[in-house]
């Protein structure tokens, strides 16, 4: 088919040309004098994404869910008590490796479309005077659902008591994407991976943790090898890996780390805040609405949007990519055939996003959906020109 095919799933995220040729290398030695080149400053700069000032990065050849089997399986002991939440297919996700992995897990389900319960975290902390609970777990953005939860408040109910519990956050779908201060917010262990608001492929896990963190894995018993903090940093620290690193990701990433700070993350999260506006003004054009319950909720990377009563979403999200070469996401297990989603985060712009709109409108008319043709890509428009610096107004 002619054109490109067009992709606004929330990740993998497209990648910018520069990263793209960044990785077009011959392959290369990673025992080479030269390495730690590329390798010392990457794990000083990707610190930076996480405003992690004072930890370290673990760049793990694996995707995200490798970087949290990581964090559990390096800073905790088996049977140790977590207290987590689940809203969404991610959080799910999490708690179930959780449990897999033999934790004691305290959870709390929510209702999809709401997030991290910070009222019920601060009950369960108060109520914890025994200390018996050594980690809280926040999802700070749930990619099924499109809601993105407040992790400085956990923060805020850890140390409304003086709780030592660490704080554990999966970034996966938010970090370099929208507003994250490890340091600030004193997070133990951030998630993220490389093909969200990294704009790399799939491969990369990174684990960003505190010095808290690492002291708890010193004392920790969980059993690891693979994803062993000791191993990495005995061979990290003089520039290489205890295993065959991703070497052509590992150039990818140096050129995404360029990209955001030539930026600026400030800039990224207020483009990421504008381009998700513009959607939700379609969503609304379009008479639809988002599973976010209400704008506290409302994320800036991917927005999941309810399809009316009889109209099975799984069949928008074919017909867009049989149809329109445009990929959206699906609904995930509790809001399989309830929702499709539209992944804006990453390398994009207005025009991309309208595109997504537009695919979506197209898509949403074919499967009978009733709303106006044009509506939603209208009010997106408008909210863009409105946002954007007009030459007019500056010539002026
Ligand atoms: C994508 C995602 C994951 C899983 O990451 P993989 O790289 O697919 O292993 C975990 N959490 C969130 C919030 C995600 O969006």
């Amino acid at each position: 088919m002619a054109g490109f095919t067009h992709l606004f799933i929330p990740g993998p995220t497209n990648i910018p040309e520069q990263v793209r040729q960044a990785m077009n290398l011959p392959m290369e030695d990673m025992r080479a004098g030269s390495f730690p080149n590329l390798t010392l400053p990457l794990f000083e700069d990707i610190k930076k994404v996480f405003k992690n000032e004072t930890g370290r990065v673990f760049i793990y050849p694996s995707s995200g869910t490798g970087a949290w089997e990581a964090a559990m399986t390096n800073v905790l002991s088996p049977g140790d008590r977590v207290l987590m939440s689940r809203f969404g297919q991610f959080s799910h996700l999490w708690v179930d490796m959780a449990e897999r992995l033999g934790f004691e897990v305290d959870v709390i389900d929510c209702e999809w479309g709401t997030g991290v319960p910070l009222e019920l975290y601060a009950e369960k902390l108060r109520a914890d005077k025994a200390h018996r609970i050594k980690a809280v777990f926040c999802t700070q953005n749930e990619t099924a659902t499109g809601v993105t939860s407040d992790v400085a408040g956990c923060r805020a109910a850890l140390d409304a008591v003086n709780h030592p519990a660490l704080l554990f956050v999966d970034g996966v779908s938010s970090i370099g994407s929208i507003d994250f201060r490890q340091e600030e917010w004193g997070v133990d262990c951030a998630v993220s991976g490389s093909q969200k608001g990294f704009m790399l492929p799939a491969g990369l896990g990174f684990l960003s943790v505190s010095q808290k963190a690492l002291a708890a894995s010193r004392v920790a018993t969980h059993r690891h090898c693979y994803f062993s903090f000791d191993d990495m940093i005995r061979t990290n620290d003089a520039g290489y890996f205890p295993y065959t690193p991703a070497t052509q990701l590992l150039r990818g990433l140096r050129a995404s780390l360029d990209l955001i700070a030539e930026e600026g993350l400030e800039n990224i999260f207020a483009r990421h805040h504008r381009l998700a506006e513009g959607v939700r003004k379609a969503v609304d054009a379009w008479g639809l609405k988002l599973c976010a319950k209400t704008p506290q909720w409302h994320s800036d990377t991917v927005s999941a949007i309810l399809v009316p009563e009889g109209i099975d979403s799984a069949n928008v999200v074919k017909r867009a990519y049989n149809a329109y070469q445009t990929s959206l996401g699906g609904g995930l297990n509790k809001v399989a055939g309830k929702v499709f989603r539209i992944g804006h985060l990453g390398w994009l712009n207005e025009v991309m996003v309208l595109a997504s709109l537009s695919a979506a409108e197209m898509t949403l008319l074919d499967c009978g959906v009733r709303l106006a043709p044009g509506s939603g890509v209208a009010a997106a428009i408008e909210h863009f020109r409105r946002t954007a610096d007009m030459p007019v107004a500056k010539a002026a």
